[in-house]
């Protein structure tokens, strides 16, 4: 869209007059800019962040266009223009539906509790042959998503499939307006996102909004809530219209448009028995868990609709292929990191994946292996030259390229001086001569469409793990960061304990995601875990909060701030710091209002401000103090006795200081439940690792971890018999029994053991039997008849949560996550 158009839209004011330039980006997070001369820069006020802000970070990344809603000194921005209305998000949906309004190709719009992103991806696969398909790029289906994902919708597309979800009501309305689709899915109904919403069947008729001018809908009538709200939304809102809304259904249990008569799973594949249009009809599909086959049904009624062929339909159907919905993160040889994203290859995705490796602020170096992409509607060369743009704008030391398409290009990536560029017709040309290339103390991202068989590569590169692995989700970890960050008015600021290797899951990992999502302080228990996140790059502020003395030099040195709990303390480190030649370094002021575990008492402010008078080694930025009992009721007298404490202490503390310092209180379940105890900071913990110790938000947040382990062997075992140490397990029936690689020295605790908890074997609950070892343990696995060697064990996850363990064990939370020992692998998954 040109500028002109854009005005018209949105009905903008132009400040100065704006010249005449096409926009081909719409730009809402200035950390991920491309493109920038033909970009406009949309400044979107969040629930924590306002996009105004940014405006300075995205003018000196050569962003010269925006939208804004706030006064703003526009002379300060020499040759931008800004267009102003009143609010931008409603000016970014109004910029959308001017685009759409331009096409008139069938569009699919999926809504539903659950799996329509696969639905999506996999009506992508599917139809890929009869179609140029523009869709929502991964789970794009906010009220931001939705508007972006239909920008780039573009004149040779003649299909487009896009999602829309909803967290209030209100929203499916601007969405409808934007996408306006002529055939909708609605693929289930669940608890999710329950808030905001009085019922399941206000949040149905809320989603229903969606088809207001659909033609077709597809849904199953099992699901008895929304077929009884479809049915109603049928008579009472659409009928009598010129055009009315014709309903797809299936069913497996009454007539409707498509009748399952069967289905039939096997170890990893189902067989579906259909009747539609009095025949018979059947597909297999390479899947067999629940949720695969209702996509797959509503993605065959899609395909039935379109009246493909059935033998095409069944064709395609058995080569449907898992959706990656998330990045791997993994150790590699030679210290490199590895980011898997194997599964597929566009544009999009690879932006998506630059922005993660872009993250990794670890390794000196960053290294792309990318396939041929398979980006439909574009000329190759068009293409390669934006591959090469994007990557070569995002620091990427070298791209070493896989394909004959990629190698006819060249030129195209040798036009980049900067970046290392290397070519290799097929990956089996590679692989010959991987020993040639080294990968050194790096951040490689494996970038490759399905047919290019790049796990080949990952098994080369990846470290050889211990069977034990802690799977972190850095996606949850963001989910709840947000949750908290929700509840925060615009001006407190967040401080992100990583203290403890971030509760148990990880060091620079979870730091880069919280510095990247940009918290405002990091906070650690000692030295040497901030100097681990300093030897990785990490640039955010850090506290560290029990400092040793003996370490003072190395924590200047590194740029940490210590926390000063004593006079003793301060000084030590004032002594430091002159020895250093060094100023007014920032520390932290600890009181102890109450918790009574480090910090100043009440009595020694006297000589504590008498010192501070005078010392000008140090700058106090901050004065905080702990709760003892943020988290319950019983306490609430103690917690406002401790607040009253802190603020008489701390305003006394002030008058000393020549600048007014942060001043900071609540822990994670005191944001929840003492809102009035904010000052300018919070210290977000537990929370953002997915418990609520006040259960307020608990609904909202998402496992962040799962633990697995494998089966080592397995023993049939007559009644009687004994297993393990000291004869514990005494058998009372004949049983299988299964040794599985985690004992204590893991982490897994003794408490565990004698049948006081269970894993998961196959999605069934496994006791353990007899004392747990030191680094094995053993599960009755009687009745689990597919279970076998080598065989996936959860010991905690989604479906087996870590406070069912903590409860198993008497104790909290905190303390199964951080008694994860360090030899226990950890990879991370971005969703
Ligand atoms: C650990 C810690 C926190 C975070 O507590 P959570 O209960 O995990 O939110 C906050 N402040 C201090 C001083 C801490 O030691």
């Amino acid at each position: 869209m040109n500028l002109n158009d854009i005005l018209k839209a949105t009905k903008a004011e132009a400040i100065p007059e704006v010249k005449d330039i096409d926009i081909a980006e719409l730009l809402i997070d200035s950390r991920k800019i491309v493109n920038p001369a033909r970009a406009m820069f949309i400044a979107i006020k969040g629930s924590h962040r306002d996009g105004h802000q940014f405006i300075d970070d995205a003018y000196e990344k050569g962003v010269r266009t925006f939208l804004i809603s706030e006064e703003t000194d526009t002379a300060k921005y020499k040759d931008a223009q800004f267009l102003k209305v009143t609010d931008t998000l409603t000016a970014l949906h109004q910029l959308a539906t001017a685009h759409r309004n331009q096409f008139h190709i069938p569009v699919i719009g999926i809504t539903g509790s659950n799996g329509k992103t696969i639905v999506k991806e996999w009506l992508f696969q599917l139809l890929s042959e009869n179609y140029k398909i523009i869709r929502s790029p991964k789970s794009y289906n906010s009220q931001i998503g939705v508007p972006l994902s239909v920008w780039r919708m573009q004149a040779h597309h003649t299909l487009g499939i896009f999602e829309a979800g909803i967290s209030q009501p209100g929203e499916m309305s601007r969405s409808e307006r934007i996408l306006h689709p002529d055939i909708g899915i609605f693929t289930n109904i669940g608890e999710a996102h329950s808030e905001g919403f009085l019922n399941n069947r206000q949040k149905i008729n809320e989603k229903l909004i969606l088809f207001r001018h659909a033609k077709e809908l597809i849904y199953c009538k099992d699901h008895h809530e929304l077929n009884e709200c479809i049915v109603q939304y049928c008579h009472q809102i659409r009928s009598g219209e010129e055009d009315d809304l014709k309903v797809f259904t299936w069913s497996q249990k009454s007539e409707a448009t498509l009748r399952i008569q069967g289905i039939d799973k096997s170890s990893n594949s189902t067989t579906i028995r259909g009747v539609y249009e009095e025949r018979e009809i059947a597909i297999l599909i390479p899947f067999s868990d629940n949720a695969s086959i209702e996509n797959a049904i509503h993605c065959w009624c899609v395909l039935l609709l379109f009246k493909i062929e059935d033998s095409q339909i069944a064709e395609r159907m058995a080569r449907l292929h898992p959706v990656a919905m998330r990045l791997e993160l993994l150790h590699g040889v030679d210290n490199c990191t590895i980011i898997n994203d194997t599964y597929n290859s566009d544009l999009t995705s690879l932006q998506i994946a630059l922005d993660f490796l872009e993250q990794q602020k670890q390794h000196p170096r960053r290294t792309v292996i990318l396939s041929d992409m398979l980006q439909i509607g574009k000329p190759d060369g068009d293409l390669y030259e934006e591959v090469a743009e994007l990557v070569s704008q995002k620091n990427i030391y070298r791209i070493i390229c896989i394909g004959v398409a990629l190698s006819k290009h060249k030129p195209t990536f040798r036009k980049h001086k900067k970046l290392r560029s290397i070519f290799f017709k097929s990956t089996e040309e590679f692989l010959k001569k991987m020993h040639m290339i080294t990968f050194e103390n790096e951040a490689i991202l494996l970038k490759g469409a399905r047919a290019f068989r790049f796990e080949k590569i990952e098994k080369l590169l990846e470290q050889k793990i211990h069977k034990t692995v802690l799977e972190i989700n850095l996606s949850a970890i963001q989910n709840n960061l947000n949750v908290y960050r929700a509840l925060l008015p615009a001006p407190v600021k967040m401080m992100a304990m990583v203290k403890a290797y971030s509760y148990g899951s990880g060091s620079y990992e979870i730091a880069n995601l919280l510095q990247f999502a940009g918290v405002d302080y990091l906070t650690v228990a000692y030295v040497d875990e901030g100097v681990a996140l300093r030897k990785a790059g990490i640039s955010a502020p850090i506290m560290v909060m029990s400092p040793e003395a003996g370490a003072f030099d190395r924590m200047i040195s590194w740029k940490l701030e210590p926390e000063i709990f004593s006079i003793y303390s301060l000084q030590q480190f004032t002594e430091i710091a002159h020895t250093l030649n060094v100023s007014h370094y920032p520390v932290h002021i600890k009181l102890d209002t109450g918790m009574h575990r480090l910090g100043f008492m009440p009595h020694e402010l006297p000589e504590l401000m008498a010192e501070l008078k005078v010392n000008t080694a140090i700058k106090v930025v901050s004065i905080f103090s702990h709760l003892a009992g943020s988290d319950s009721a019983d306490f609430d007298g103690f917690t406002a006795e401790q607040a009253r404490n802190f603020d008489n202490m701390s305003q006394e503390l002030m008058q000393v200081l020549p600048t007014r310092p942060l001043r900071h209180l609540v822990n994670s379940t005191g944001i929840t439940r003492h809102p009035e105890l904010y000052y300018d900071m919070v210290r977000l913990g537990i929370g953002m690792y997915g418990f609520d110790g006040s259960d307020k938000v608990q609904h909202q947040l998402q496992n962040i971890g799962t633990l697995k382990t494998t089966i080592a062997q397995i023993k049939e075992l007559k009644a009687g018999e004994t297993v393990g140490y000291s004869r514990k397990g005494k058998l009372e029936r004949d049983s299988r029994i299964a040794t599985v690689s985690i004992g204590y020295a893991d982490g897994y605790f003794r408490d565990f053991g004698n049948g006081n908890a269970h894993m998961l074997v196959h999605g069934k609950p496994a006791p353990v039997v007899g004392a747990v070892c030191m680094d094995m343990c053993m599960l009755d696995i009687t009745g689990i008849d597919n279970a076998a060697v080598g065989d996936e064990v959860i010991v905690f996850g989604n479906e087996l949560p870590i406070g069912q363990l903590a409860d198993w064990a008497k104790t909290i939370p905190y303390e199964v996550l951080t008694g994860i020992s360090q030899r226990v692998n950890r990879i991370y998954v971005n969703e």
